[in-house]
């Protein structure tokens, strides 16, 4: 697509777009009395205005039937988990028996780790990223930790080896992953990558990155944390042992939303698998025996521990129907569009104030753009936080933008630019 910088050819683009009305079916927050140019969909996404009669269809059955609803609400509680699995499983390339919502994001790091972090003397190596999100970095230390305080004597230093972009990139080469795998197949138990990069943007080579990790025979699993609804994934037919992913971000679900995990099918029935276990895990048709024994239910079921958490649930079942009538298909072709009219726009600026460090090649990102600045950036932002753009600042010197397809249009991505653009000149 040859882009334009005017509002005109913006509208256009908005008037061409097969998604359009979609934005209709979402709050779209206020800056003061205007719609905000909301462009945090990647931190938190927006709320489907069906979410309320979701919730309110939960309370009125919790308040008519009490206890009942487990097995008598219009979704049975009881069998809640299994009402988002189809969308899910669509959303991450899977089969339904795959794919389970559960608990929280770092929650199901923990457990899949405990399953599939199993080092020995000899393999104990987790390769990831350098830089990744807080929250992955401690579970990956305290899974070490957890090793070497019971059976073998290593340290984290040593154990996790975080990749480095090149000097002078920001982004790592898909062929340096592979190598470093390589160069440490002997030592190596995990490879373990945050599907799109939290503060680059940057959206690894699940494929290769998954063949190298089995070539080496370790075990490789991503977090899909920016990756679920925003890129299309295969992770079935891609082999990648397991996943875990939130669900307030790009799926929509609310803050603290119910998250969710992939185990592959070549190990949902392996009972060998250290677990932790729960009765929400076990299975269903003698769960209410209460008796000693853990029977995991097959597949990624059995790893739940505790009762479906409903009430986040309900909210997650709006987003994904929304999901569902979409399709990623339409939703990455508007995506790849969106963005790349973003960069499109911040590259007229000719401006040496910032750099996009996020891939420039579209297959190896999503919907955000991360626009590292040199100086100022700090400046720039909040300007823009003050005319209505909510985006996100990432210390140390990045802003993230993240325009989404389901609910941003080329309009804001110009108007977003035009107050960018503005700000830069500001801030000198
Ligand atoms: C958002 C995010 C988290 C947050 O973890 P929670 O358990 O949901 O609080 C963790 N890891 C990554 C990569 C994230 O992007």
């Amino acid at each position: 697509m040859k882009y334009e910088n005017s509002l005109t050819f913006a509208k256009a683009l908005d008037r061409a777009d097969v998604l359009r009305s979609f934005r209709k079916l979402f709050y779209i927050p206020k800056t003061g009395r205007k719609p905000s140019l909301y462009l945090a969909g990647n931190s938190l996404g927006l709320q489907p205005k069906s979410t309320g009669r979701f919730i309110t269809e939960e309370l009125n059955d919790w308040a008519r039937l009490g206890v009942e609803g487990h097995f008598h609400a219009k979704r049975p509680w009881y069998y809640f988990h299994k009402f988002s699995k189809k969308a899910l499983a669509g959303l991450v390339g899977a089969r339904p028996s795959e794919v389970v919502a559960m608990n929280q994001l770092t929650v199901n790091l923990q457990l899949m780790m405990v399953s599939f972090y199993q080092p020995s003397g000899k393999r104990f190596k987790i390769i990831t990223e350098a830089g990744a999100f807080s929250s992955d970095q401690y579970v990956f230390e305290s899974q070490v930790n957890l090793h070497s305080a019971s059976e073998h004597r290593f340290h984290p230093e040593e154990a996790i080896v975080e990749l480095q972009p090149r000097p002078g990139e920001f982004c790592l080469r898909t062929e340096d992953i592979l190598r470093a795998i390589e160069d440490h197949r002997d030592q190596l138990a995990l490879v373990i990558f945050g599907a799109v990069q939290y503060y680059s943007g940057q959206f690894f080579n699940i494929k290769a990155i998954t063949d190298a990790g089995h070539r080496a025979g370790a075990i490789v699993g991503f977090d899909l944390a920016h990756a679920i609804g925003n890129v299309p994934l295969n992770l079935h037919r891609d082999g990648v042992d397991f996943a875990v992913w939130c669900s307030y971000k790009y799926l929509n679900s609310g803050p603290g939303g119910v998250a969710g995990a992939f185990v592959h099918e070549r190990h949902g029935n392996n009972s060998e698998l250290r677990r932790l276990a729960g009765w929400w895990g076990h299975d269903e048709k003698n769960r209410f025996e209460m008796k000693k024994g853990f029977q995991p239910m097959p597949g990624v079921d059995g790893w739940q521990l505790s009762n479906f958490p409903v009430i986040s649930g309900a909210a997650q079942l709006a987003s994904l129907e929304i999901f569902e009538r979409t399709g990623m298909k339409s939703l990455h072709k508007k995506s790849l569009l969106l963005t790349g009219y973003l960069e499109f726009l911040l590259s007229e600026m000719n401006s040496d104030q910032f750099l996009v460090i996020t891939p420039a090649n579209p297959s190896e990102r999503g919907c955000q753009l991360s626009i590292l600045f040199r100086k100022n950036g700090k400046r720039v932002f909040n300007t823009l936080s003050k005319k209505g753009v909510v985006a996100d600042w990432r210390e140390p010197d990045v802003i993230r933008v993240a325009p989404v397809p389901l609910y941003n249009t080329f309009e804001e991505v110009y108007r977003f630019a035009e107050i960018f653009q503005g700000a830069l000149t500001g801030s000198t």
